[in-house]
């Protein structure tokens, strides 16, 4: 099993600045730094490294669009540790185990792009993780690495939308967290209306790894990209938050491509030996597959090719014992509750499909509910603003579609 990130996971002083160089830490910044800012993107973009918090943008296609330093001098990095998507778990994880190697990460976007400041917005319920950064950061700038970089540490204040990237600059910005209506991207005007580089915990704690092993050494470790089939393949690795009805909840990292039914396995099978009934490939706001779809491939192009996303990567087993309307309700309920309402078809949709929901759910759901269900949902998804609202959408209409038997159980005349 090829891992990069969780490689190291067994000493326990990872860390730590000490442990981390003896490991070969921060060699890749020195070298990176040895490099042209646009050699560095190559690389970057040899490696198919796509954004691994849930957009699956290529990252250094991403950075490319940042406006040339005598067109905008200023510029920053800002690291996306706002996760909030039910399921997730990971970048807690990373952080907490290996805060210098995302630190690592960030120098070299910072080289990459030119930025003289860094930013890391991590999300305010992560205490312990927020400590284990500030300690960490202090060795950095002891030991002389961040250079001429400015690194700063920021927290949220437990919005969901803020783990959204133009959320989040709002809120850095002091503002509410209200997703901005792109364009202008954040690479282009972003914080405080500068260009910006807003890249996740995993994606920036791949760099190290790329710049010293090469950009092809990373892409060959996933899947190549198949330009006859038009499909752009996802280099290296990804890191998963199993959980659910499993054995062994917990990380794990796979090869771009592996099949869902190995992270099943690597998780110790489903719990108490029940039957697996639904798999959540990328945290609770995606749309689940049934068991009949634990052989396709983990990676961005598959899963969403099985009409779902690889998302943040949070993997969530349910065993045949779950109702599936149930499912669907908790995660609308959530969504609901965290829609900015900044967009009518959000705000409203999101608040009828749970009503909906309620009344269907107690068991006096109305002929038309399921019907009207998927006419909500289609009037919501790609009429609003950012991917929260396209997502209160398409959860209900694919619950019903995949699962349909937990819904017309409750709804008299079958809906
Ligand atoms: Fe806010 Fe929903 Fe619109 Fe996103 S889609 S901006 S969460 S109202």
């Amino acid at each position: 099993m090829t891992k990069i990130l969780t490689a190291h996971f067994d000493e326990s002083k990872l860390h730590e600045l000490e442990t981390y160089r003896r490991l070969g830490g921060y060699e890749a910044l020195k070298k990176a730094r040895e490099m042209a800012p646009a050699a560095v993107q190559d690389e970057v973009k040899k490696s198919n490294l796509r954004g691994l918090g849930g957009a699956g943008f290529p990252t250094g296609g991403k950075w490319s669009t940042v406006p040339p330093v005598e067109k905008a001098p200023e510029r920053f990095v800002v690291v996306n540790c706002d996760e909030s998507e039910p399921g997730c778990f990971k970048d807690r994880v990373l952080v907490h185990r290996a805060p210098h190697q995302l630190i690592e990460g960030l120098l070299i976007a910072c080289h990459a792009i030119s930025a003289k400041r860094g930013f890391i917005f991590i999300r305010g319920e992560y205490r312990v993780q927020y400590r284990v950064l500030e300690k960490a950061l202090a060795e950095a700038k002891a030991a002389g690495l961040c250079g001429e970089v400015q690194l700063e540490l920021m927290r949220g204040a437990g919005a969901y939308i803020s783990g959204l990237d133009t959320a989040l600059l709002e809120t850095m910005e002091g503002k509410k967290a209200w997703p901005r209506q792109p364009p202008p991207f954040p690479t282009v005007a972003g914080l405080m209306g500068k260009p910006t580089v807003v890249n996740n915990v995993e994606t920036l704690s791949m760099l190290p790894h790329i710049v010293k092993n090469g950009g092809e050494w990373f892409a060959k470790i996933g899947v190549l990209p198949n330009p006859e089939k038009k499909i752009p393949g996802s280099g290296g690795t990804a890191v998963y938050s199993v959980s659910g009805d499993v054995e062994k909840p917990g990380v794990y990292e796979f090869p771009m491509g592996t099949p869902l039914r190995a992270i099943l396995e690597a998780a110790g099978g489903m719990r108490g030996g029940k039957a697996l009934k639904c798999v959540i490939p990328g945290g609770a706001s995606t749309p689940p597959l049934t068991a009949a779809e634990l052989d396709i491939h983990m990676d961005f192009d598959s899963v969403r090719a099985a009409g779902s996303f690889l998302g943040a990567g949070g993997v969530i087993f349910l065993d045949e014992t779950r109702d599936m309307a149930e499912i669907a309700h908790n995660i609308e309920r959530f969504l609901s509750h965290e829609s900015c309402g900044q967009c009518t078809p959000c705000r409203e949709g999101s608040e009828w499909t749970v009503r909906i929901l309620d009344r269907v759910l107690e068991g006096k759901g109305h002929q038309n509910d399921l019907p009207n269900l998927q006419r909500i949902g289609e009037n919501i998804t790609g009429k609003v603003i950012c991917a929260l609202g396209d997502t209160v959408g398409m959860v209900t209409r694919a619950y019903i579609t995949k699962f349909p038997d937990d819904f017309k159980k409750r709804v008299p005349n079958n809906g």
